[in-house]
């Protein structure tokens, strides 16, 4: 056994052999794969192993696409064959026109990625596959590449070209502990030995936490039983002379693929079970949980209502084994919050399907720094403290009940809420306010018009179109106030503060006291990866503020950069602080009658950051506006909150203040051109092609410059433009796909209707060929391919 190695990869299931075989691939040899047992004695040996294209956003879709290319490909070794059963294909099951429409959007985002689903009718899904009942069925989701492959196979194969291009893989070998170093590297401790390593990968499977421990993390990844049963030959298989597709089902939560001549049936039922919550015993290994046949019987009876042939067929073999389950149901495969040097690709719950591509993605991000594709949909740092171990049982349960249905836009489902709120939470619900979840905190969505009120889960526009129409039209002829609660926020000092900003962001930052400014940090590849607004209060004294979700990654980011050689300190005020956001025609008004201040156009420019007091509540006040009203950010301490709301709500009676909700400001910032983190603000483009040519400035250096300046050589491959829709019943959205004369030539990344422009608004990444304003394209809004033109970007 080496002694050392660039990377030690922990498990040998499917992430852990597919993250060895791409560090290789991307020209790592020096990496080491640790296994406790025998390769694949985790879960990975007893998967259903079924390999799927379908994904909910495209970052997924490409990813499996990864999978299924890699695994053809290792299939196809003559001396080493596999047992994959390619392009069965598949049809997920529907009856229900909202789950049809969420079909047809999905099959336009995966068109974006070069994957053709198709949207099948009942009779359709009858005629491919023979022993379904249409009794109560729509149609379905068309995967013509899913299939099923030989898990253990698979990763000796991984690991076999892995070894052969210099990898080491021991086995029999636990990790005990490990000991981080000053220089961030490891000692991973293994029962054989010790051995030092630059970089430690995460890939323990259901020992998920027992990994996570020995570096003080604790991931928000628990595990669930789950069953399969394996039935008796069934003679109309046998007679049909091909094999069947695979089948999943949302209306009965059950899942079936041929096995030999009988079925593989799995189910996802309501009384499920979280697994090894109190500890797993070491000697589970290669192990699986006592059957529980009667626990599915709930499921059991609408897979036979489904496909009447399985309640004549005897069962043979039932197997239930531990799956993991992470807070919001996707894996977590990146750099590991607040550590230095450590990755993890965990949370696999369909880790066969998707293992060769998370590898991938995550071998690219060790190497490299970042993938391809944006992987934020993966990234761990998406979840902070609020994501408890008890909270991730409560979410995993949700998850597993509701496998295979899908959320619907806004659908916000109801385990583990109201983990993180602020004195105003309940006030606001009692005035209506119906809230999304951001970060873990209860943000407004839209205030509800009566106390009944309720809205369909739905694509298409719904009850709260209007409803969200009033509040931006309040907004607009008057004012509103929201909470702006989460908001990612640090305050940085030190002497240098501004010039080492200044290196990291491509935008010019200059020590203004009283000014705020919006900044963009690019990556090392020259490509968009942080916003934020820039206050500076005093000399040496900077406010940092960014998107909820951006409060690990960008935190990872700063620090990380900080520098050795001048003093800057960090500290994160997120939890601390909260912000009142006025905005309409009279947030002036409001703001006078409850602060002495002056704060006319002169006193308090447009971009101004002043200290003061709204009532007797301390407040630090910016001018700045991502509705394109006349708007201030209120910020208050906390424990001030209240105060500061009695305040302004007994002032803004005389003005009809309103308050309105995240929705009324997605409408009103698509119409004025400000950009959504991780929506239109990826890493997979630069400034340029995001439309941001003023917030680059010509400087001597910048992180990402010289990456940059290579990149606009060679032309913008993609330009972020506006398009105005002319679809008059649903909106657009994210990853839809948009079209010229039967090409893809773009992607939607957001999209809301405008109510003060009265368009169907989207933004969407064009080729720049298409990006001119005036062209005519056409976007996939729901299987139907509605008339778009480019329009300017922020025009009111
Ligand atoms: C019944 C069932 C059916 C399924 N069906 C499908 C399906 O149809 N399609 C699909 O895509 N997915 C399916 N899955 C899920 C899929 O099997 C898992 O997502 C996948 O196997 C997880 O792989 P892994 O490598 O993350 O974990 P594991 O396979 O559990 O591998 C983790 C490895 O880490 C090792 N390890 C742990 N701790 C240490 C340590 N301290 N030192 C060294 N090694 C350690 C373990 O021994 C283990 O080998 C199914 C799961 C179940 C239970």
């Amino acid at each position: 056994m080496r002694k050392s190695a660039r990377v030690v990869v922990i498990g040998g299931g499917i992430a852990g052999c597919s993250t060895l075989y791409h560090l290789t691939e991307e020209g790592w040899t020096d990496v080491m794969l640790i296994e406790r047992d025998e390769l694949t004695s985790g879960t990975t040996w007893h998967s259903a192993a079924q390999v799927t294209n379908f994904g909910m956003n495209q970052t997924m879709v490409g990813l499996k696409s990864h999978s299924i290319a890699l695994y053809k490909k290792l299939s196809e070794d003559m001396d080493y064959p596999i047992n994959y059963h390619y392009a069965d294909g598949g049809i997920r099951l529907a009856n229900s026109e909202e789950v049809m429409e969420g079909y047809r959007h999905f099959a336009s985002m995966a068109k974006g990625m070069g994957v053709n689903f198709e949207v099948i009718d009942a009779e359709e899904c009858k005629r491919r596959h023979p022993l379904i009942s249409t009794d109560q069925l729509l149609g379905g989701l068309w995967d013509p590449l899913d299939g099923d492959i030989d898990p253990a196979q698979l990763c000796q194969a991984l690991v076999r070209v892995a070894r052969k291009n210099g990898a080491e893989v021991i086995r029999h070998n636990p990790v005990i502990a490990l000991t981080q170093h000053k220089d961030h590297s490891w000692t991973v401790h293994s029962e054989n030995g010790d051995i030092d390593a630059e970089i430690i990968v995460n890939a323990g499977g259901y020992r998920v936490n027992e990994i996570g421990a020995m570096m003080g993390v604790c991931h928000p990844v628990i595990s669930m039983e789950h069953q399969y049963f394996l039935t008796e030959p069934i003679d109309q298989i046998i007679q049909a002379g091909h094999r069947m597709p695979l089948i999943r089902c949302p209306i009965s939560d059950f899942y079936c693929r041929q096995e030999k001549q009988g079925l593989l049936i799995g189910f996802y039922e309501q009384d499920c079970r979280t697994w090894g919550m109190n500890g797993i015993d070491p000697n589970f290994t290669n192990a699986l949980c006592p059957d529980d046949p009667d626990r599915v019987i709930d499921v059991l009876e609408g897979a036979f209502m489904r496909m009447p042939a399985i309640a004549d067929t005897g069962i043979h073999t039932i197997i239930n084994g531990p799956i993991t389950y992470s807070y919001d149901g996707a894996p977590l495969v990146g750099p590991i919050p607040g550590k230095r040097n450590a990755f993890c690709i965990i949370g696999l719950r369909a880790g066969l399907g998707e293992g060769g591509g998370h590898g991938w993605l995550l071998a690219q991000q060790i190497v490299h720094g970042e993938a391809c594709y944006d992987t934020w949909p993966l990234d761990p740092r998406r979840f902070g403290d609020y994501a408890t171990v008890e909270a991730t049982a409560l979410k995993s349960i949700e998850e597993y009940q509701n496998e295979f249905r899908f959320h619907f836009p806004h659908e916000h489902r109801p385990a583990a809420r109201f983990a993180r709120t602020t004195p105003l939470t309940s006030i606001l619900e009692k005035e209506g306010a119906v809230f999304a979840p951001v970060d873990g905190w209860e943000r407004i969505d839209f205030v509800k018009p009566a106390p009944d009120f309720t809205e369909t889960h739905s694509y298409r526009f719904n009850e709260s179109f209007s409803v969200i129409g009033d509040e931006v039209k309040a907004i607009a002829s008057g004012v509103g106030l929201t909470e702006v609660n989460g908001f990612c926020r640090y305050e940085i000092t030190g002497q240098d503060v501004h010039d080492w900003l200044d290196q990291l962001s491509c935008t010019r930052i200059k020590n203004h006291p009283g000014r705020v400014r919006l900044a963009y940090f690019l990556n090392h590849h020259g490509n968009v990866k942080s916003e934020a607004t820039i206050a500076t209060l005093a000399d040496g004294r900077v406010w940092y503020g960014a998107a909820a979700a951006a409060d690990r990654h960008d935190w990872d980011w700063l620090t990380q950069h900080l520098p050795t050689d001048r003093e800057i300190t960090i500290k994160r005020l997120t939890d601390d602080w909260c912000i009142l956001v006025l905005a309409g025609p009279q947030a002036r008004d409001v703001l006078m009658a409850v602060s002495r201040d002056d704060w006319s156009d002169d006193a308090f420019p447009w971009l101004s950051i002043r200290q003061t007091h709204i009532g007797i509540a301390e407040a630090i006040v910016m001018r700045v506006s991502y509705s394109g009203e006349l708007a201030y950010e209120l910020h208050i301490p906390m424990p001030q909150l209240m105060a500061a709301y009695q305040a302004l709500t007994k002032a803004g009676t005389t003005f009809g203040m309103c308050l309105f909700g995240m929705r009324a400001v997605e409408s009103m910032r698509l119409e004025k051109g400000y950009l959504h983190w991780k929506s239109d603000l990826i890493t997979e483009f630069n400034p340029f092609e995001t439309g941001l040519h003023r917030f680059v400035h010509d400087k001597p250096a910048f992180v990402g410059k010289e990456a940059l300046m290579a990149m606009q050589k060679k032309g913008l491959r993609k330009t972020l433009v506006c398009l105005d829709i002319h679809a008059t019943d649903a909106p657009s959205h994210g990853g839809a796909s948009v079209w010229h004369e039967g090409d893809v030539v773009g992607t939607v990344t957001s999209a809301s209707y405008g109510y003060r422009v009265r368009k169907n608004l989207a933004y969407a990444f064009i080729k720049p060929e298409y990006a001119n304003h005036g062209t005519e394209v056409y976007v996939d809004v729901l299987g139907v391919s509605q008339k778009a033109v480019i329009v300017p970007m922020g025009q009111i």
